[in-house]
């Protein structure tokens, strides 16, 4: 008897978030777990599933144009859809300016992509108006750690190091259905949770001997600097640390000196007891970490909250200490990556400033142009949707691996903004919300059937590997951007993701996010690559600021921070708090993970979760479908009674579109510094429908 042979399998990485964990892939398209340090082996559920995409009956094979604005998307060829763009694009920028043509990029794209896209927009359109979707999901932080550290990468040390931790505080962050896997790292830590909801990280928390801080939303600022203030009451504060490697304490605390913990009690409803007893595990351990996510970064004031973080662990000397740290927990797949190389709208290669003369002179160098042809500094994400269409704003808008219709704060207002467009084209692999809306859908490829690199949340660059070709009809992105560059009449934009690659690592080259020392051979050949990683001999840089911080005096900066409230608060009208956030079996907007069959049949609809008093104040029983009504507009969502919510605040996940969309219910309220919408936060009332 003869044994089929096993296809041959691709070593490559999950198509969805920051953890990136290893996978197998065949040419099948099956996919299996692979031993890697992020995941050891293991993936979650949508890691597992995420396989179904490749030969989804729903995938995109063919350009889809729209005659005029009201007509049917009808199939065309690669080259009638192109050359149809760009003649729109040479039209309205010649009557109205380069600025005429945004674009709108992605977190998850590869750093070839990303690389080449602003490229592209800088280069081939001219225009300043690029930015991604990253601005939704991590510039806060990444603000806040520039501003700190004096340099952003996310989490500066291996998820590994987290292994041995024994106190770990997780301000905003859902592992445990966000990146199960990552979890395993902290199994012999006590927890301490700080999320308005009782998630199932939270109890986790509890159950590893550590406690669940459940503040209201919007407040977490005010529970850092009531944490601070006990450090400093308690005795906890690492003096010498401080003195030797930070500067900013006294500002800092004339701030925090304000925030005794039952005053910042009174304001986030977290118990003063708590504080200090949290403070005490922090102070009385070896081992020990502050981690961030979406949930102390999604706010108006989001950067101030991450600096509020970073104060309380630079107090309790963690940054930069082997054996503890603070870190933040990026979540889109090449969400580190994909805001380094240029997609960002302030930003050139290499996490150099666009405002930056030698900057501008190094890419334009690489590039072949002149420095003062490359264009200043565009919106950001939100106010670039906010300007579509209108008087003096963008007039075309190009998008790559984003759904703006469902992941955009004020969802019903950009639907409008899109509606008033001349031309929207969107490249995508399956057909999502915003696709659908398109003048020009361009299909393109995926995960498995294309190559590229990633970086991690660790910030180590990743090989994506090619293991099977994509369907016929179909293109990379890096395709198709070089196919509309060279129809502008721009050579050098290749489609070869390592010539990209190379381009990209010169073009980094001395930057602050330096690739220069990384090659697909290192890569391939097995080595473990963190950036900055400036010379081919350059083992990486795996940790960060052991020595020193990247501030110009080598000390990190405590800067002083006070609480703001909301940008919008409950009122009669709207008496409760709405926060939103991810389900253990969706992703983003669900465009993907809405179509495997079996993750949808686990959680197929909206829901809101909501206190059974509060429900039942409103009129609403378990299971029923609810209306939550904010001032922009109102989503569908069947009630889930939980005991364990807040009475004041309710929450619905944002992986939905349509009239079930959360986003049609967030503010558009930006963070002045990093232009970071307020997604965990706005004031709505429940009906039932
Ligand atoms: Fe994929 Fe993230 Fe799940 Fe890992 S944790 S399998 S990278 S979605």
């Amino acid at each position: 008897m003869t044994v089929a042979a096993a296809p041959p399998r691709v070593a490559t990485h999950c198509p969805y978030c920051a953890l990136q964990c290893g996978q197998w892939v065949d040419r099948t398209g099956a996919v299996d777990g692979r031993e890697f340090p992020t995941n050891r082996g293991g993936l979650c559920q949508k890691g597992w599933t995420s396989g179904a995409l490749l030969h989804h009956p729903e995938r995109l094979t063919t350009p889809l144009v729209r005659p005029a604005r009201a007509a049917p998307l009808g199939p065309v060829g690669w080259d009638a859809a192109l050359g149809h763009v760009v003649d729109r694009i040479r039209a309205l920028q010649a009557e109205h300016g380069p600025d005429a043509v945004a674009v709108f990029g992605a977190g998850g794209l590869t750093n070839e992509k990303a690389y080449l896209l602003g490229k592209f927009a800088r280069v081939a359109l001219r225009t300043s108006q690029i930015d991604y979707n990253g601005r939704f999901c991590m510039s806060s932080a990444a603000a806040a750690g520039n501003r700190a550290f004096g340099l952003d990468r996310g989490m500066p040390f291996p998820v590994t190091d987290l292994d041995d931790a024994e106190v770990v505080l997780l301000a905003g962050a859902n592992l445990a259905e966000t990146m199960p896997p990552l979890m395993g790292h902290l199994s012999g830590a006590r927890l301490v949770v700080v999320d308005p909801r009782r998630t199932p990280t939270a109890e986790r928390a509890v159950a590893s001997g550590g406690l669940h801080l459940q503040p209201v939303p919007g407040t977490d600022l005010v529970l850092a600097l009531g944490l601070l203030h006990a450090a400093m009451a308690d005795g906890h504060l690492d003096a010498e640390y401080l003195t030797e490697r930070t500067t900013g304490f006294d500002e800092a605390w004339r701030l925090a000196a304000q925030w005794w913990p039952e005053r910042a009690e009174r304001v986030c409803g977290v118990p003063a007891a708590d504080m200090r007893t949290v403070v005490g595990w922090l102070a009385g351990a070896t081992r020990r970490y502050v981690l961030t996510a979406r949930g102390a970064e999604q706010h108006a004031h989001g950067v101030d909250t991450v600096t509020a973080w970073i104060n309380l662990a630079l107090a309790l000397g963690l940054p930069g200490r082997p054996g503890s740290g603070f870190g933040t927990v990026t979540g889109q797949g090449n969400g580190q990556g994909g805001r380094e190389h240029g997609q960002k709208s302030d930003q050139l290669p290499g996490y150099r400033s666009i405002t930056d003369p030698a900057a501008r002179a190094h890419v334009a160098g690489v590039w072949g142009v002149d420095p003062d042809s490359l264009p200043g500094a565009g919106r950001s994400a939100t106010e670039l949707l906010a300007a579509l269409g209108r008087s003096g704003g963008p007039k075309a808008l190009l998008v790559f691996g984003s759904n703006v219709l469902v992941s955009a704060p004020n969802a019903g207002a950009v639907a409008e903004r899109l509606a008033a467009l001349d031309l929207l084209v969107v490249a995508d692999v399956l057909p999502g919300e915003t696709a659908m809306a398109a003048d020009v859908v361009l299909p393109v490829a995926q995960w498995a059937e294309e190559e590229g690199t990633m970086t991690n949340l660790e910030g180590r660059v990743l090989r994506r590997r090619r293991a099977l070709d994509p369907p016929p009809g179909v293109r990379t992105d890096l395709e198709v951007v070089s196919g509309l560059a060279q129809r502008l009449g721009f050579d050098g934009f290749p489609a070869d993701a390592e010539t990209v690659f190379d381009e990209l690592r010169a073009a980094s080259a001395g930057g602050i996010a330096d690739y220069a020392g990384i090659s697909y051979a290192r890569l391939d050949a097995g080595e473990a690559l963190h950036w900055p990683c400036p010379e081919p001999d350059h083992p990486g840089t795996p940790r960060l600021f052991t020595e020193r911080f990247a501030h110009a005096d080598g000390r990190a900066r405590l800067v002083a921070v006070d609480h703001t409230p909301s940008a919008e608060l409950p009122d009669a009208e709207h008496p409760l708090r709405a926060t939103t956030g991810r389900v253990l079996v969706h992703y983003q907007s669900g465009a993907q993970t809405r179509r495997v069959a079996e993750l949808a049949g686990v959680v197929p609809e909206s829901f809101v979760e909501v206190h059974p008093d509060t429900a039942a104040r409103a009129g609403l029983v378990d299971g029923e479908w609810a209306r939550v009504v904010s001032r922009r507009g109102a989503a569908q969502a069947r009630v889930r009674c939980v005991p364990s919510m807040r009475l004041d605040t309710v929450f619905l996940p944002f992986h939905f579109g349509a009239e079930q969309a959360a986003n049609l219910l967030t503010n558009p309220a930006l963070d002045p510094v990093s232009r970071m919408p307020e997604f965990k936060v706005c004031a709505v009332r429940l009906e039932p429908v």
